[in-house]
């Protein structure tokens, strides 16, 4: 109590100082300073005086035009101050735009990303920003449109043409100028004389683009919900009804593949906007098909929650994405659907954040800045108050050991809707096939025999191979002579319908030779090995003559809708067989699909890269929830030669929980995620020397930054078999109060040279990640790096490569 008068007493007092000295420290108070970041690369914020006249309009996120030595330069507006540090500002010399388009919050979010990622300010705040939406000469596309006029008194006389043209204008009403004149055939003069008679008007209109405007959207009702998806629900509401500042907002929902999270995202959705919210739901760019998006616009289509989706993916054009972009600002549009870069939407207020398929790889950006999406959603929940779901059938380790400490709250379905079974797995034993067929064959007898089973019951198949192209390598048996890329260090792949040599890191394109291309060897039995997509379609269509086959990977989607196509036939049953990469692995839902066939399931154990089980493990699951998703129940067939790996049997029996529990064993012996963070990085340049001695030269900066070096042993093996280049081969533990940290390297990346330029890497272990992106970003303030050769910091890297 007394507290409280007391402060009354002073604020009595105050205001009566306030009357006397107040106004004019008011006037000078008032926001006359505007903390800037600007679009060079700089790493550096600056302060400019704002004028008078411009104050009421300048705002956090407001885009601005500002003197820069002699010329100037556009920058966004990331704090307004009452005094500045600096004397002598200048002014900013404009305002871009009608309107701040990201909010205060999503900016927020920009500077938390440049710290965390270890990024410049202003490479955060492009990606929020999209160019199109950035850009001075963004905005929306106007065009003519004519449209007609009530016409009062007596009808002027009309020629019989003139006549006909106004009755396609009655007919439509209004519409472009440009459509008329190639539904009649008619030239402007002869429009602009109807104008003139004053029978129609021909004015500029804002034309937005809606990529989805051709389509037919029916609406559709809730579904009625299991007890199961019910519970979860419940459980989400009930999260959204708990003040902001609550214990855990982000939920982990861990439901088997067919299970019906979608319906239960579209319910928490309508809560949301029940609430007056908005939502950003995340998917994989590659599952963001029309099928999905329609699921969303069929739900609000219609009735009291009725809102526009706006749809942000990276296909858009940049006038569609300034366009959706303004939908979502002005509030029209409030349900996002889109990839990775759809977390920053200015969705506003925000109620919910939905990030499907959390595990995928895809939301984490591989170029500056490198961030992942479903992490920086997350933090955009805890920010704003939102709740978050992340939802997969296979959960990333991170997310599930998140969600085992409590930081997550886990929700779970086990269950298939309408009682589907879960399919049978059956896991082939290609090493036995190999002794049985002579040679490595492609397909197993007992996957022949179940293709030809499902041919003759008019029944669909998938089969899956991660990999595309013919052969994968060319050899030479005479010389040794292997087809190289010249500018990276991998083997070209054969693509046989191109009769090429392709690279698949940097698209380098040869012709495929018919004798070894060495000119002392000329050896015409030169030997392709390996095998690709391409080679599967063909040897099933050697197999099968008259199945109905179609591949799908990105040699054969080559123009926009070829994907939209290849689906739609596909489930109008013109196609018996679908052969693709992981493309086909992800939320297809066909019912007539009841066989799966993984041709070699252990690719992808085989890579330089410690999540390589858990990568193979999702990836077998998801593949096999292609099957059995209608009356009929399904079958999987997985070829492996190692067929007893544990990544592949959990994988059997649908086991995510055993999977953790081994896999997580594993990470702790080794300190990897999620036992550990990782900061991974990269030099790159064209003169290997200079790259080397510059990651040599990283190294030793960074050590001064780190704890003195601990005495204990080094924590299992080191992160990865190192070349032998001559490099320093030091996996080094440094530790103090605050915590272990690990340094490797450098040394060659196990892409050593891409594109031309060599890679050289050193990687950073650490329990959090917070000391450890301090430290880098300090080094990275004064190192001194030659001009040819680069580096980028990767933190919580997915890509070791
Ligand atoms: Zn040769
Ligand atoms: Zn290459």
């Amino acid at each position: 109590m007394f507290l409280t008068a007391g402060n009354d007493v002073f604020g009595f007092l105050e205001f009566g100082i306030y009357l006397v000295f107040g106004f004019w420290s008011l006037v000078f108070s008032l926001s006359v300073v505007a903390r800037v970041t600007l679009e060079i690369a700089l790493r550096k914020e600056f302060d400019y005086a704002i004028p008078p006249d411009l104050a009421p309009r300048i705002d956090v996120g407001t885009r601005v035009k500002v003197p820069f030595g002699p010329r100037q330069v556009n920058g966004v507006v990331t704090e307004v101050l009452e005094e500045s540090t600096h004397t002598n500002l200048r002014p900013i010399a404009k305002i871009i735009g009608a309107s701040s388009l990201v909010t205060p919050q999503v900016l927020k979010l920009a500077r938390w990303i440049a710290d965390y990622y270890c990024c410049a300010p202003e490479i955060a705040l492009k990606s929020v920003l999209p160019d199109a939406v950035r850009k001075e000469d963004a905005h929306f596309k106007e065009r003519l449109f004519v449209r007609v006029n009530p016409v009062r008194g007596a009808p002027p006389k009309l020629t019989k043409r003139q006549q006909d043209i106004l009755n396609v204008i009655e007919e439509w009403r209004e519409l472009p100028l440009q459509r008329l004149l190639t539904l009649t055939g008619a030239t402007p003069v002869t429009i602009r004389k109807l104008e003139d008679k004053g029978l129609v008007a021909i004015a500029p209109q804002v034309d937005e683009r809606d990529p989805y405007a051709n389509e037919q959207i029916l609406p559709t009702e809730p579904i009625v919900l299991n007890t199961e998806q019910a519970t979860t629900l419940q459980r989400i509401k009930l999260a959204m009804a708990r003040p902001q500042s609550a214990e855990a907002r982000t939920f982990l929902l861990h439901g088997v593949t067919g299970s019906g999270k979608t319906e239960i995202y579209l319910q928490a959705i309508a809560h949301t906007l029940e609430q007056g919210k908005g939502a950003i739901v995340l998917v994989p760019e590659i599952s963001l098909t029309p099928q999905t998006v329609e699921r969303f616009k069929a739900r609000f289509s219609s009735g009291p929650l009725r809102t526009l989706v706006a749809v942000l993916h990276s296909h858009l054009s940049a006038g569609e994405r300034h366009d959706e972009w303004h939908k979502i600002r002005q509030g029209r549009a409030r349900i996002v659907i889109g990839a990775r870069s759809a977390i920053f939407a200015p969705v506003d207020p925000l109620g919910l954040i939905i990030v499907d398929e959390e595990h995928e790889h895809s939301y984490k950006q591989e170029e500056s800045p490198r961030y992942h999406a479903r992490d920086v959603a997350v933090v955009r929940g805890q920010m704003e108050g939102a709740v978050v779901v992340l939802g997969s059938a296979t959960p990333s380790l991170e997310s599930y050991h998140n969600a085992k400490r409590g930081k997550y709250e886990l929700l779970e379905l086990t269950t298939r809707v309408d009682d589907q079974k879960m399919p049978i797995v059956r896991v082939i034993d290609m090493r036995a096939e190999g002794r049985k067929q002579k040679g490595i064959p492609i397909f197993s007898n007992q996957l022949k025999e179940a293709i030809t089973q499902r041919l003759e019951r008019r029944e669909q198949t998938i089969l899956f191979l991660n990999r595309r192209g013919y052969s994968t390598s060319l050899q030479c048996p005479q010389c040794g002579y292997v087809a190289q890329c010249p500018n990276c260090s991998v083997s070209l792949t054969f693509h046989r319908r191109a009769a090429k040599l392709l690279c698949h890191i940097c698209g380098h394109s040869a012709n495929a030779p018919s004798v070894c291309p060495e000119s002392k060897c000329r050896n015409a039995a030169i030997r392709y090995s390996g095998l690709g997509t391409e080679k599967v379609e063909d040897t099933l269509a050697k197999l099968f003559p008259h199945a109905r086959i179609t591949r799908m990977d990105s040699d054969t989607l080559k123009r926009k809708d070829d994907y939209r196509r290849i689906l739609g036939d596909f489930r109008a049953g013109k196609i018996d067989v679908l052969v693709g990469t992981q493309m086909i692995a992800k939320g297809l839902h066909f019912p007539n699909v009841t066989l799966v066939g993984i041709i070699y399931a252990d690719l992808s154990l085989h890579m330089p890269d410690f999540r390589a089980g858990e990568r193979t493990f999702q990836l077998l699951t998801q593949v096999a929830g292609r099957a059995g998703r209608g009356d009929v129940e399904g079958e999987v067939f997985v070829q492996a030669f190692t067929p007893f790996h544990p990544a592949i049997q959990y994988a059997r029996r649908h086991d995510f929980v055993g999977f953790y529990d081994q896999e997580i064993e594993f990470r702790e012996q080794l300190k990897y995620p999620p036992l550990a963070r990782i900061a991974l990085l990269t030099l790159r340049g064209r003169n290997e020397d200079k790259v080397r001695l510059s990651a040599e030269h990283v190294r030793t900066e960074l050590e001064k930054l780190l704890p003195e070096r601990a005495p204990g042993i080094l924590p299992g093996q080191a992160p990865r078999q190192m070349s032998d280049a001559p490099v320093r081969q030091t996996t080094e533990i440094r530790q103090d109060a605050g915590g272990t940290f690990i340094i490797a390297g450098p040394a060659p990346a196990p892409l050593a040279r891409a594109e031309t330029f060599y890679r050289y890497q050193i990687m950073l272990r650490a329990r959090a990640m917070t000391k450890l992106s301090r430290a880098i970003a300090q080094m990275q303030a004064t190192l001194a790096l030659p001009d040819d050769v680069l580096m980028a910091v990767d933190i919580d890297p997915v890509n070791l490569a």
